[in-house]
């Protein structure tokens, strides 16, 4: 059985016991925006907390912050850790924005997926995976998100080699599955569940859906790590 299969078994194997994840976890676009560019390096909580106080703030739509001062800006998304760097961020997204598409997000969403792609890349402060969780989450752009987590379940697995760069990561599921935005979002949102409380540092495989749904059987593939007994003992 090639790798695309196993890919698909896998999913299969998590959505099972997972269950959909009904990501983006964000109200609009221009939400889930904010949010992708405010998660870089924190926890999803602390990224809730900044959105709560932009929102409380009156100012969070895409005028509001284009006229909010950097300074203003980095104290309302002081839990966000990192808040100068990220004000400044956000404030370059905003620009960028403003200058090429008039600081219509519809219209922003509505250009082609890849020159949207170039074009984000192109912004100061955002890296593929957020312009690709951007894709994905606020314009349904049928392109797979790569994350750290991604990174550790795959390799550990023997799919992709440790040091495997995100453009290798991204191809081999592009090549591997149909593209479908609906797929792509679940996928990258299970991958998140899974590595958040399975595959850790010291993984639980013994609770993990991937091992017991598609490793045991197959005694004769080895998981790359030494994995812990159940978290659940
Ligand atoms: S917890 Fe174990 S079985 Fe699950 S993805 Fe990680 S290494 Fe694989």
């Amino acid at each position: 059985m090639g790798k695309g299969n196993h890919l698909v078994e896998i999913y299969n194997s998590l959505f099972k016991h997972f269950g959909p994840q009904h990501w983006w976890p964000g109200e609009t676009p221009f939400e889930v925006i904010i949010g992708a560019i405010l998660t870089q390096n924190t926890s999803w909580d602390n990224v809730e907390k900044a959105i709560a106080s932009l929102k409380e703030s009156g100012r969070f739509t895409p005028h509001g912050l284009y006229n909010t001062q950097a300074d203003i800006l980095a104290r309302l998304i002081k839990s966000s850790g990192y808040f100068n760097i990220k004000a400044k961020r956000l404030r370059n997204f905003l620009s960028f924005l403003f200058n090429e598409y008039g600081g219509d997000l519809g219209r922003m969403l509505k250009e082609d997926g890849l020159v949207l792609r170039h074009r984000l890349l192109d912004v100061n402060g955002i890296g593929p995976e957020t312009a690709d969780s951007i894709l994905l989450y606020a314009a349904e752009y049928p392109i797979f998100v790569v994350d750290a987590y991604t990174k550790r379940i795959f390799s550990r697995h023997g799919y992709i080699p440790a040091d495997a760069t995100y453009h290798q990561i991204q191809e081999l599921f592009m090549k591997s599955l149909s593209g479908d935005t609906y797929l792509y979002n679940e996928y990258h949102a299970l991958i998140v569940r899974v590595g958040k409380e399975l595959c850790k540092k010291n993984p639980f495989c013994s609770d993990c859906p991937i091992e017991y749904d598609l490793y045991k059987p197959r005694k004769n593939v080895t998981v790359n790590v030494k994995c812990q007994s159940s978290k659940f003992k």
